[in-house]
Order: C-alpha cells, then structure tokens, then sequence
C-alpha cells in the first residue's frame, strides 16, 4: 500500500481554488494534522476491498463480472462492471458555509478539540499529585478551567452541531460507477463519536459497495438488469438504503465484530429513518435471513416500482 507523500497533500489541497480562504485553511491545517489517519483510512479500505467484495458476492449472489461458467457458453458483450473507489479530501460545502461564520478562535481550538479531554484528565491527575507545592496546583486549575471554557465554547458552536449530524450522505456515496469517501467527514465523525477511522471506513465503504453490488452487479447465473431499476426513477429510498444497510450488517457482524458500536451508532440509532427503519424490523437470527433478503432484492430489481410493504412482505 502507498502512502500519502507530502507532495501529493499539497497537490490534494491545492486542487480546489474555489473554496475560500479560511475553508482552504482549515482544511490544510486538518489534512496536515491528521495525516495519519487519512493514511490509515486509506490502508484500511484497501487491504480490506477483496475480503469485504468476496463477502458480498456470498451474501447477496452477485458478482461484478459476469460468472466463468456463463461466460463460457453465453456471448455476453459486458463481462465486467467497473466500480472506481475515489478518495475525496474537500471539505463539504454545507461545512464551509458555516465555517464563514465561524470565529477563527474556535476554528483554532477546533482543530486541537481532540486533544482537549486528554489534557483535562491530565491536568486532573497533576492537580491530585501530592508532591505538588500550592503554586503548581492553582497553574493546573488555572488550565483547567482555561481548557473547559475551551470545550464548552467548541461544544456550542455550530461548526461542532454539524459534526454531530454527520451521516452516510456526507461520509460516503455511489453513483455512476463512482464510490466516493469523504475522508473529513468521516475523521471528524470518528472523533466525535471516539470511534476508531479504520471501524468507520470499513463501516462507510461497505455500505457504498453494497449500492455498487445491488446497482451494477451481474446475478450470479450471469443475468444483468440493463435498466439497473434499483436506481432509476421512482426509486424507493426505503428499499435501497434498507438493502444496503441490512446486507452491511449480516457482514459487519460476521466478519468485523470490532465495529458494533459503529452499526449502533450510524445504522440503527442515528440515522434517518429511511436508512434504519427497514434492519430494524429483520431478525438478523432468523435462518432463512439471507433467502428472504436476496428473494426481496431480486424481485425489487425487476420490478423497481413495487411498494415498500410487498417488499416488506418477501423479506420479512
Ligand atoms: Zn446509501
């Protein structure tokens, strides 16, 4: 795996000329603090593409290219569907509205807000340490206060209300053979919530590559839908973030334990509904689970229009 040089960072950041200055700012100082973890969302997405593609073959019975034993006796003119991953480091654009408004001091202690509660807790440990003379005790309260003002001015601000919203839409997304992952978002996601950006990546790409398979993917007996119903017209928003998101959970449970606080938090909690209500009702126990899902997902792919309850009705 290649990781990010300080060369490519600049060319990332130099990029986008439109946004303005204190965006590009914030967003430099950002992408060179954390670097690390772009690094590690990177690797993590990477080093777990095939397992997470193959487990998603399992599961759902599709593929991205037509299967061998079809290609062998059927002509088909399309054997592959082709998916690019891109790695987005912009920030947002509804974050950078509200960052012109934001006071560049919050801005500044923003940037260092991770590190705000370690040093509170130390500042807690120095103030209860006995050797210490009176003067050093009333330095370390002094900061503590200092600090807490800090935490509570980031914490009423609407930059840091935009970060507590922050969902699947601005994480990640698919669309014309495109997966997009918003690293801000998902950096800025994982440390409010404290969750770790490799459990959250995984969380965020798998759910992109569920859309991906369910759009694009070949059937596993080769057929393809050529009007890719799944995302045309009067697609049921329901069906599709319910598919992706229950296919998400079958895998993430089996294979990534690790991120159960990530599926509480982003598919069953603090979504939308649309995106909860469907892994909500599925008993994830139940042992015809992935029958039930694949017949549902099958017969929405031919008949894009069907309402939510006959779906419903198969997959449940
Ligand atoms: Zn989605």
């Amino acid at each position: 795996m290649k990781r990010l040089t300080e060369k490519e960072l600049m060319e990332i950041l130099k990029k986008d000329d439109e946004i303005t200055e204190i965006s590009t700012q914030l967003q430099e100082k950002f992408l060179n603090e954390r670097k690390n973890d772009i690094n590690l969302i990177i690797e993590t997405i990477e080093k777990n593409d095939r397992k997470l593609k193959q487990a998603l073959s399992e599961a759902g019975g599709l593929s991205l290219s037509v299967p061998s034993h079809v290609r062998l006796s059927n002509f088909t003119s399309q054997t592959r569907a082709v998916i690019r991953k891109v790695y987005n480091y912009d920030l947002p654009v509804s974050i950078r509205e509200i960052l012109e408004k934001t006071e560049q001091e919050i801005i500044n202690f923003f940037i260092h807000y991770k590190h705000i509660q370690p040093a509170l807790s130390l500042m807690k440990f120095l103030e209860n340490n006995y050797q210490n003379t009176e003067q050093e005790v009333n330095l370390f309260r002094e900061t503590s206060k200092h600090l807490k003002k800090i935490k509570q001015k980031v914490e009423s601000s609407d930059l840091y209300n935009w970060i507590k919203q922050i969902s699947y839409l601005m994480m990640g997304r698919f669309g014309e053979h495109q997966i997009i992952i918003n690293i801000i978002p998902i950096i800025l996601y994982a440390d409010n919530r404290n969750f770790s950006v490799q459990n959250v990546a995984i969380v965020v790409y798998l759910h992109e590559l569920v859309h991906a398979y369910t759009f694009l993917g070949f059937d596993k007996d080769g057929h393809q839908w050529n009007d890719s119903p799944l995302y045309n017209g009067n697609k049921d928003s329901y069906i599709v973030e319910g598919l992706a998101n229950a296919y998400s959970v079958l895998i993430l449970k089996k294979l990534y334990p690790e991120t159960e606080n990530v599926i509480d938090d982003l598919i069953f909690n603090n979504s939308t509904e649309k995106y909860r209500d469907f892994v909500n009702r599925l008993n994830f126990n139940s042992p015809r689970i992935y029958e039930n899902l694949r017949r549902a997902m099958i017969e929405f792919k031919h008949n894009p229009s069907m309402s939510y309850q006959s779906f419903l009705n198969i997959a449940l």
